[in-house]
């Protein structure tokens, strides 16, 4: 019933999208987890996707968003205090997060990977952490992430090991030590460069039971972490360190935060530029390998990056779909209308895609420890995946606030928010180019296991119209002499190849359409331009969304 105001009856405006089971009513997400092995979660995931899909969750979302936090630099006094205060909206967040061990699910209290199907079953509920509140996803994904680096520093991971995994959430500004949980970021970009690390200038000096830092980095998010992974350089070369907040006496470490980022999307969460006085830090590797040592936690942080992406273009769908369901216009629902059906379907197609590739790559993660083939998927298809997801998400987006009309460009709706999030998860952690350039790497280093994953993807994909010429055109455009320079169109089709296999493994009925629309033919430049038939559409479309 629509409320009458004093001057009209509101009318044919869509009800919100929330009090939803951000699982059970997303088709490709419950047959991608049982394809990836998780399926016996499915209950544990529904509970958690009927929580966050609650109206309470949306509404907190807008408020971290809104309320920004701020940087505290000194007291009252002069004194410095190098804080920043975040909305509590926030740290509500960040307690449900831990609770749920979205930083720790993938590590034993040892700080070693659990058992398959963990990568996934934390994959599925990122997926839908993602959809709602994505700013204070970043020192979840740094916490998780920071764990792989440590792994060559044995008695660093083992001294902190047993806060990381814990799963409660302790915002307090004291030591580490006296923490209940604790949270790890990361600092490699300066202002010379974020790609080409070498150039970092920050200078690491041996001394007592570990080093003295001087420096600064450009970027550097979630500055109420507890330690930091960040490279600089020291005798041997640039290396790894793990700089705390607190000096191991108990005195706060040099940490001098010079302000926080005005960002265009990314609001509840703070990046710091930030100075190093002398800051005390453990070494993490050995020096000289720090590159080596933190791409352990890069290639997990791009996962991340992908999962994100993927969440919020199912966020988007929903919302179109949703939207379009209950809209009417020129007599008809808006997802009666031919032109808006075919829109929608091609958007779900894209989705079906983006959701099986990724709990699929996460997959490689649950294998790879046991399995040569696994890990060199993980290594070939991590930087293809997150080229591709994460540079769908944004234009995917705007797609879907068109089918809201005017109500999708403004902030009530939250498709103005994942617009303006969306781009983050592209440029960091390896930028578009550099993930190209990643790919390239994986082919020369270890080209038999790479192509050896080339084959697996064809092979997955057996009767599939384009998916044999994709595989041709890939390896011919990647191993040519030019291949740098023709990288993207190769990088994007090994993607779309790769969401194709997931498909045929996990979602049989949308792996032909997305072949034949993204393979064989592919399609315009915008969504609903795919050829689909009408029976191909309602099914697509009573997958994304029960109606
Ligand atoms: C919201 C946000 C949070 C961030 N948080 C952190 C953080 O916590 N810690 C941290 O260390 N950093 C962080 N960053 C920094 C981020 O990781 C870097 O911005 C990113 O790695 C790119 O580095 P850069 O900005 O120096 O760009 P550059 O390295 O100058 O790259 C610019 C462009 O050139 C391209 N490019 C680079 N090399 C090549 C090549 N050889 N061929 C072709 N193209 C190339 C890149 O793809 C990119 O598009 C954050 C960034 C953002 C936006």
């Amino acid at each position: 019933m629509m409320p009458r105001l004093d001057t009209h009856d509101v009318l044919n405006q869509s009800p919100p999208f929330e009090d939803v089971d951000l699982f059970a009513s997303d088709r490709a997400l419950v047959d991608a987890v049982t394809a990836n092995g998780a399926g016996a979660e499915s209950a544990a995931l529904s509970q958690f996707g009927k929580r966050w899909g609650a109206a309470a969750m949306f509404e907190a979302a807008r408020a971290a968003n809104e309320n920004t936090p701020r940087l505290r630099t000194f007291d009252t006094k002069g004194f410095r205090r190098d804080e920043v205060e975040f909305h509590p909206a926030y740290h509500g967040f960040m307690y449900e997060s831990f609770r749920d061990g979205l930083h720790c699910s993938t590590w034993d209290a040892q700080g070693r990977r659990t058992a398959a199907p963990s990568e996934v079953a934390r994959a599925a509920r990122y997926y839908m952490v993602a959809q709602v509140e994505n700013g204070h996803m970043c020192p979840i994904t740094m916490t998780r992430a920071g764990v792989g680096a440590l792994a060559v520093e044995p008695a660093v991971r083992d001294r902190l090991i047993g806060k990381i995994v814990s799963r409660t959430y302790d915002p307090r500004f004291i030591p580490w030590w006296e923490k209940d949980g604790i949270t790890l970021g990361m600092g490699m970009t300066e202002k010379q460069g974020g790609t080409d690390v070498r150039a970092n200038t920050t200078t690491a000096t041996p001394g007592g039971e570990g080093y003295s830092i001087t420096g600064h980095k450009w970027f550097m998010s979630a500055p109420m972490c507890d330690a930091f992974l960040v490279l600089a350089q020291a005798p041997g070369g640039l290396t790894c360190f793990l700089m705390p907040r607190f000096r191991p006496d108990g005195a706060v470490n040099g940490l001098r935060f010079q302000r926080l980022k005005d960002k265009l999307g990314n609001r509840s969460n703070a990046s710091s530029e930030v100075e190093f006085v002398d800051a005390f830090a453990w070494r993490v590797g050995e020096e000289g390998r720090g590159v080596r040592t933190i791409i352990e936690m890069v290639q997990l942080t791009r996962v991340d990056c992908v999962i994100s992406s993927a969440g919020m273009m199912r966020m988007a769908l929903a919302q179109a779909l949703h939207h379009a369901r209950h809209r009417t216009v020129f007599q008809k629902k808006l997802a009666d209308q031919p032109m808006m059906r075919t829109l929608i379907a091609d958007m779900a197609l894209e989705v079906e895609g983006t959701t099986a590739l990724t709990m699929r790559l996460c997959r490689s993660f649950d294998l790879a420890g046991n399995d040569a083939n696994e890990a060199a998927r993980a290594r070939l298809l991590t930087p293809a995946v997150k080229y591709w997801i994460c540079k769908s998400a944004p234009p995917f987006i705007y797609e879907a606030m068109e089918c809201l009309g005017g109500n999708g460009y403004v902030e009530e709706t939250m498709l103005a928010r994942l617009y303006r999030e969306a781009p983050v998860n592209a440029i960091w952690e390896g930028s578009g180019n550099v993930m190209c350039l990643d790919v390239l790497r994986a082919l020369s280093r270890e080209g038999e296991a790479a192509r050896a994953v080339l084959v697996d993807l064809v092979q997955a994909c057996a009767g599939l119209p384009g998916a044999q010429e994709a595989a041709v055109f890939i390896g011919q455009t990647l191993m040519a002499a030019d291949g740098e320079a023709k990288a993207r169109a190769a990088v994007e089709r090994l993607a779309m190849l790769a969401a194709t296999a997931a498909l045929a493994e996990g979602a049989p009925a949308a792996a032909e359409a997305f072949a034949r629309t993204r393979l064989a033919t592919p399609r315009g430049g915008t969504f609903g331009t795919a050829d689909l038939g009408p029976s191909e559409v309602a099914t697509l479309l009573d997958r994304a969304l029960p109606a």
